[in-house]
């Protein structure tokens, strides 16, 4: 079949939670639908939708999820999990009345490593009894929430936008434009800076180190060339190495500047961490600022590589104190980030990288849990509560750590949508106090509770 697929929306959760109200009442429907979907379980059913000019299906996955007494039943979730792969969003429909239930979590459990956006609808929240168990579900660590009431019609309007929102930006739906990830045991490496600062000898020095079995292999990106390295049965890809060994490279500076800002955000789009190189002997320049900027804005962690160490002693003075003063002033927003003093030439601290690397990469994929995440941001918004805006106090009512490389956290409230900027760099700075986050950016959302 050549028709176009539209975008499918599916909506998972456990038997009457009100999916197939949902369900009409997303497609405009009055009656349970019939259509069944060839080839599929008749428990599935499909009927298009339209929102806002966007037309997508709308799949409900009926009795699927916890029809037998035992949520888990492998052919059940066998199906469950078919009707999810099939997915480009889905949409997570609980009851708030009930609260979360221990099938909600099994289900949700399910859904995040799906690997899709999720919105998580708590339905039924027209009932005065929802009041209470509603908040509950915020710690699932789902990104987006909208408490409804399908039976009613109400906030199912925001709940379509949502959708259309993330559906019309969702990977899913532009196939090829999906971020290509190294496999999950490798930590990939990108090795960033200007031309000459020392990227390709460090990478020498370290496919040299002792003890490394290296192997060369097609990169992640089109012409690129990925180097293997095992370290302590860690398996370390460095990325895109094929510009480094380019002899010869001459250009323009003008010209030069751009390409390596272009070439370390192509090795940072497959990478986890990125070594940012640059010459102690000449100090932090604008453009190892703005390649710095580009590691953090593409999520990647981030370690300094001061090279060059080797001609920065001698004359009795502590160097390293005066660099890296010099270094927090020129990279501001980068003070989480570790710098090693090293030489590509002597292999100083070379090793000590390759640690540092592991421990920013594990860093970065921290899952901190729920209890111990909303404990700190209680304890804190208490102590020094956000600004608020207009009459209304602003209050942060739950917190959920939704994704992990980069950290991702989404903060709930009554009322903003946004904090000053400087409160949520006040909150980034306690979680990496409580959890250490070294070396890796940490991401923070604002939402409002949306409740009717
Ligand atoms: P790239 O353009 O960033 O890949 O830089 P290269 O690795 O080609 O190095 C540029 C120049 O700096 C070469 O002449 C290297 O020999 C020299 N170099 C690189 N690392 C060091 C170091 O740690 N100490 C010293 N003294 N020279 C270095």
């Amino acid at each position: 079949m050549n028709r176009k697929r539209h975008l499918s929306v599916v909506l998972v959760g456990r038997p009457n939670v009100g999916k197939s109200t949902l369900f009409n009442r997303l497609t405009g429907r009055r009656r349970a639908i019939v259509t069944t979907v060839p080839g599929t379980t008749r428990d599935v059913i499909e009927h298009p939708a339209e929102w806002r000019g966007r037309h997508f299906e709308v799949v409900d996955t009926g009795g699927m999820f916890g029809k037998s007494h035992d949520p888990l039943h492998a052919l059940v979730l066998e199906r469950g999990r078919r009707a999810i792969a099939s997915a480009d969003l889905l949409v997570f429909v609980v009851d708030g009345r009930e609260g979360l239930v221990p099938g909600d979590r099994e289900i949700a459990r399910v859904l995040r490593e799906a690997d899709r956006p999720v919105i998580l609808a708590i339905n039924k929240t027209d009932d005065r009894r929802s009041q209470a168990g509603a908040l509950e579900f915020y710690q699932c660590g789902f990104d987006h929430v909208h408490e409804i009431s399908a039976e009613h019609g109400t906030g199912t309007g925001d709940l379509l936008d949502t959708i259309v929102e993330l559906g019309w930006q969702s990977p899913a739906s532009s196939p090829g434009q999906e971020r290509e990830h190294a496999s999950a045991d490798e930590v990939g490496i990108a090795v960033i800076g200007r031309p000459n600062v020392g990227k390709s000898s460090l990478v020498n020095r370290l496919l040299r180190e002792e003890r490394m079995i290296v192997s060369e292999l097609p990169g992640t990106t089109r012409d690129a060339v990925d180097a293997l390295l095992m370290w302590h049965r860690r398996r370390f890809r460095i990325v895109d190495t094929a510009g480094m060994r380019r002899p010869g490279r001459v250009a323009r500076s003008g010209q030069i500047e751009s390409v390596s800002v272009l070439l370390a955000r192509r090795a940072m789009e497959s990478a986890d961490v990125a070594v940012l190189v640059v010459d102690a002997t000449e100090g932090v320049t604008d453009q190892d600022a703005a390649i710095a900027g580009e590691a953090e804005e593409a999520g990647c962690g981030i370690i300094v590589a001061a090279n060059k160490w080797d001609l920065m002693k001698g004359d009795g003075r502590d160097r390293a104190k005066e660099f890296d003063e010099e270094l927090k002033r020129r990279l501001k927003f980068l003070d989480y980030v570790p710098v090693l003093h090293i030489s590509a030439v002597t292999g100083e601290r070379t090793p000590r990288l390759l640690e540092t690397i592991d421990q920013v990469a594990a860093a970065r994929t921290t899952r901190v849990k729920t209890s111990e995440l909303n404990t700190l941001i209680q304890r804190v918004a208490s102590a020094h509560p956000p600004p608020s805006r207009g009459r209304t106090e602003t209050r942060i009512l739950y917190a959920a750590q939704t994704a992990v490389a980069p950290p991702t956290f989404v903060v709930f409230t009554n009322v903003a949508t946004q904090f000053h900027f400087s409160y949520e760099r006040f909150l980034v700075n306690k979680l990496r106090e409580s959890f250490g986050f070294v070396g890796t950016p940490i991401r923070l959302k604002v939402r409002r509770r949306t409740r009717k």
